[in-house]
């Protein structure tokens, strides 16, 4: 069965009565050789389990049941169920359920996988959420060993950018706390069916197996990040008062002055490391106040 082929998904779409539903992000992949470097790359090893967000009709998994021990694919889309029992026949390796990731009990579901061995996501994911469902993989704290995601391009880049560039936002400081992302490709709209407005690329995030840096309090890390963006325009010291105002300016001015930067400086300048420390210091004086 070729599900890169439109004529089959048509086929199988009217069979089945479906159409592609936008406010579900319904872009299907219809390039072999890019479903199969996905299957291939989204992780280093084979006897593993991967967790699949959105299978649609089943292009991703079938090449992901043929790699991996074992998938287990959540959709949303109830309509989607009974033509995914179809093209995935003949697979004994794959769990279909039906549910929305962010409503998902990961853990439960997980836990009889995570037992036997590593677990992995891949996902083509629907843009509409893409950053929710990412951070709720993250903030889950479940071990996978990695997570490769198929993304809208600019997001790919802010995802790999690097402090200081134009890109880097507080979606990269949190998501090099948890690991480190790698840009593997850029997919043209062309090999989606229908094309999305944009252009997509696909980005390997390896876990932390040890958290290299350790707030003291990591709320309190969230929240500086947090701060330092969301007045991305302010000098640091103005956007933490702001984002804290339990604190006094110059008690601000005093703490980035401490973590060893020029007063004048914007927050989209700190790596994780120093963000880290920076918290540590906020969360010191948070307990003085
Ligand atoms: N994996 C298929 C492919 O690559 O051709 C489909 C990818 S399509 C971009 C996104 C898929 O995610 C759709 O099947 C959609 O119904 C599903 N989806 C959207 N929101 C979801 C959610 N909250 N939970 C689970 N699946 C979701």
């Amino acid at each position: 069965m070729n599900l890169c082929d439109q004529k089959t998904v048509k086929n199988i779409m009217t069979a089945y009565g479906l159409h592609f539903r936008k406010e579900f992000g319904q872009n299907f992949l219809t390039n072999r050789m890019v479903v199969e470097d996905i299957a291939e790359q989204c992780t280093d090893v084979a006897d593993g389990t991967i967790l699949e967000i959105g299978p649609g009709i089943g292009t991703l998994t079938r090449e992901l049941c043929q790699r991996h021990r074992e998938v287990v694919a959540l959709e949303i889309d109830k309509s989607l169920i009974p033509a995914l029992g179809y093209t995935l026949n003949d697979f004994h390796n794959v769990t279909v359920i039906n549910e929305d990731v962010m409503k998902a009990d990961l853990d439960a579901i997980l836990a009889p996988y995570f037992e036997k061995g590593s677990v992995s996501v891949c996902a083509n994911l629907p843009y509409y959420i893409t950053t929710p469902i990412l951070m709720k993989l993250l903030e889950s704290g479940l071990p996978f060993r990695y997570i490769t995601i198929m993304i809208q391009s600019e997001v790919a880049d802010r995802l790999v950018a690097k402090a200081g560039s134009g890109a880097y936002g507080a979606i990269t400081a949190v998501l090099n706390y948890y690991g480190e992302a790698e840009r593997l490709f850029t997919v043209s709209a062309g090999h989606f069916m229908p094309p999305p407005k944009v252009n997509s690329a696909v980005v390997r995030i390896k876990l932390h197996e040890e958290k290299p840096y350790r707030p003291i309090d990591e709320k309190i890390f969230f929240r500086t990040v947090r701060a330092a963006f969301e007045q991305r325009r302010k000098t640091l010291p103005n956007a933490l008062s702001a984002g804290f105002p339990e604190l006094e300016k110059e008690t601000c001015v005093a703490l980035v002055e401490q973590a060893g930067h020029r007063p004048d400086i914007r927050g989209e300048r700190l790596s994780t490391a120093e963000f880290a420390a920076l918290s540590d210091l906020i969360a010191e004086a948070l307990k003085q106040s």
